[in-house]
């Protein structure tokens, strides 16, 4: 059965009214606002009333650098969280929200696989409750704003060449990613170069997931540069003092949205950032929303833990305020063998040697997590293919580093699949932890990223492009060196190269140009080229797409 019908097999007998689910957690009626049945989101109101409760554990589940045979993240996030409320331990999710890009392209959605899944699917992974549509409304306001700017005078000198901020859509579509705007004459606005940006890449996005009030929202998004004036000097959105429009398009999406798993296990999915060029973490208000409603809080960052968890660890989690308290490597044998060269056609066969070759990528990404001191748990996320011998393996090799890694059958048996994943976790968490972040933020540019590409990336060193360097120059200028380094790199290898797998070593990565986003708070460091707008592939999802004259959804994975 493919996801989607599990989840409508499910929703149809299952799914309880979300009222039901918000009283599981202490909401009532007038603590959230019901989007339909089975969606809801959490008035901030309510949360700000809330403490923190004594025992609140915080488990971050990432991964191996992805790789074309899947990894399940978002399966094993939802998966040990049912099983944790199975083992009686009050639990809540936390998920990022779908992008319609890879929904329609190729990735597919976000609301895990088989029976770990969140409901109801279909409306998360297509309009849910709008939060993208405002995102993407926002980010063009403000466009439309800058243009009209310009066309009535430009009073603050804006240079039309230098303006940074693009203008956004939520799908990929690649024949935006350059364009040329204004045309037609004095009526039609000042022509000049532009382009699109998915609306996850907005800076919006990541602003939207870092912000903790609607006050702190406005304030950063008054603090956003959209680019330089004559003199070079940065403009920012307090400058043409539209803060509070922006902020006002935004005031609804900042609320969490609430859903329920299968089995019944609350979940916020809030926010979804790209891990490339954004922290791709769900938003600091769901992930604070549930550590306050639950003893256990489970959640995820996007791509393989050199992106996704260094981000979660070094960007969101000073912001939270809170470090996680375990964290769960998901690792598949199929990726592993992919890892250790072997092609896609062959990945159902049985390799052992494969995947002790391909075991140096999970092995370097165990090292990196251990390194702040976290407990690190493996999962296994099991496929039919997977044999005893190879699991037996990749156990062994684990157990070598002191680390467990456990079989979780929780895409095929639901939260049933995870216990032992779970009773792993627990374990994990007897001990207490010595967090250390990885960088100190008042270090240098070049020494923050010279950390991360070391410590985390296993490369040799650091080169800045002439840009760069000069770039460099003008943020200590302008007193914004001191922000923490968002990395923009290829999530499938360690390195700047996509195509070296496993555990590359004596690599260098070369920073071709820095985005200072300063309404998110960090500086992005730009290596190779990384797309801002995807394109879809040949055969994109959307060919198996269909509605049924009652509305029923197929193909939707
Ligand atoms: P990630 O979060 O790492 O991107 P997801 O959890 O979203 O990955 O899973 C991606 C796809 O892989 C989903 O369609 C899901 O159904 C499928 N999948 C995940 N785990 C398994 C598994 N153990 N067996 C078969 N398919 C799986």
């Amino acid at each position: 059965m493919s996801d989607i019908e599990i989840a409508q097999q499910n929703e149809q007998s299952e799914i309880k009214p979300i009222q039901t689910i918000a009283a599981q957690i202490g909401l009532g009626q007038h603590d959230i606002e019901q989007y339909g049945e089975y969606k809801a989101k959490v008035k901030l109101a309510a949360l700000d009333q809330r403490t923190l409760p004594q025992e609140h554990k915080l488990i971050l589940v990432t991964s191996i650098n992805p790789t074309p045979a899947g990894e399940g993240k978002s399966t094993v996030t939802i998966g040990l969280g049912d099983a944790l409320n199975r083992l009686n331990k009050q639990t809540i999710i936390a998920l990022r929200e779908p992008s319609l890009g890879p929904v329609m392209g190729i990735k597919g959605g976000a609301t895990g696989g088989g029976y770990a899944q969140v409901v109801p699917m279909e409306d998360i992974n297509l309009h849910f409750t709008g939060d993208m549509h405002a995102l993407t409304s926002a980010n063009n306001t403000l466009a439309a704003l800058i243009d009209n700017h310009i066309q009535q005078g430009n009073e603050l000198h804006i240079d039309q060449r230098r303006i940074t901020w693009k203008r956004a859509l939520d799908i990929n579509d690649r024949a935006l990613r350059n364009v040329v705007i204004g045309l037609g004459g004095p009526f039609q606005g000042v022509p000049r170069e532009d382009g699109f940006n998915i609306t996850v890449a907005s800076e919006l996005m990541a602003i939207l997931c870092l912000a903790t009030s609607i006050t702190d929202l406005k304030a950063r998004i008054a603090r956003i540069v959209i680019g330089d004036n004559d003199q070079k000097q940065p403009v920012t959105v307090a400058d043409l003092k539209v803060q509070g429009a922006i902020t006002m398009l935004l005031k609804d999406a900042l609320k969490p949205n609430l859903v329920q798993t299968l089995e019944h296990t609350p979940t916020f999915i809030h926010g979804g950032p790209f891990a490339n060029i954004a922290h791709g973490c769900n938003s600091i208000l769901a992930t604070t929303a549930a550590l306050k409603l639950a003893d256990y809080t489970v959640t995820e960052a996007g791509f393989g833990a050199d992106l996704g968890a260094e981000k979660f660890l070094d960007i969101k989690v000073p912001q939270l305020g809170k470090h996680p308290d375990a964290v769960v490597l998901v690792a598949t044998i199929r990726a592993l063998k992919y890892n250790g060269g072997v092609a896609l056609a062959d990945l159902k066969t049985e390799n052992v040697a494969a995947l002790t070759a391909g075991f140096v990528n999970l092995k370097r990404h165990i090292k990196n997590m251990q390194q702040y001191g976290l407990p690190v748990t493996v999962s296994i996320n099991h496929f039919v293919s997977d044999t005893a011998a190879e699991v037996t393996a990749l156990q062994n090799l684990c157990a070598e580093l002191n680390v467990q890694a456990i079989d979780t059958k929780v895409w095929a048996n639901g939260g049933a699949g995870g216990i032992d994943l779970a009773n792993a976790v627990l374990a994990s968490m007897q001990t207490t932890v010595d967090y250390r972040p990885l960088y100190d933020n008042q270090a240098s540019i070049t020494d923050k990223v010279t950390t991360i590409v070391q410590k985390i990336y296993g490369g040799q060193a650091v080169e800045f492009s002439t840009k760069a360097k000069r770039q460099m120059q003008t943020f200590v200028a302008n007193g914004w060196d001191k922000l923490p380094i968002c990395m923009a790199k290829t999530q499938y290898s360690f390195s700047d190269d996509p195509k070296q797998l496993g555990a590359p070593t004596d690599f260098t990565i070369t920073i071709r140009e820095f985005v200072p986003d300063l309404g998110a708070g960090f500086l992005v460091a730009l290596t190779g080229n990384v797309l801002t707008m995807p394109g879809l592939p040949k055969k994109p999802a959307a060919l198996n797409m269909d509605v049924a004259a009652d509305g029923t959804i197929t193909g939707l994975f």
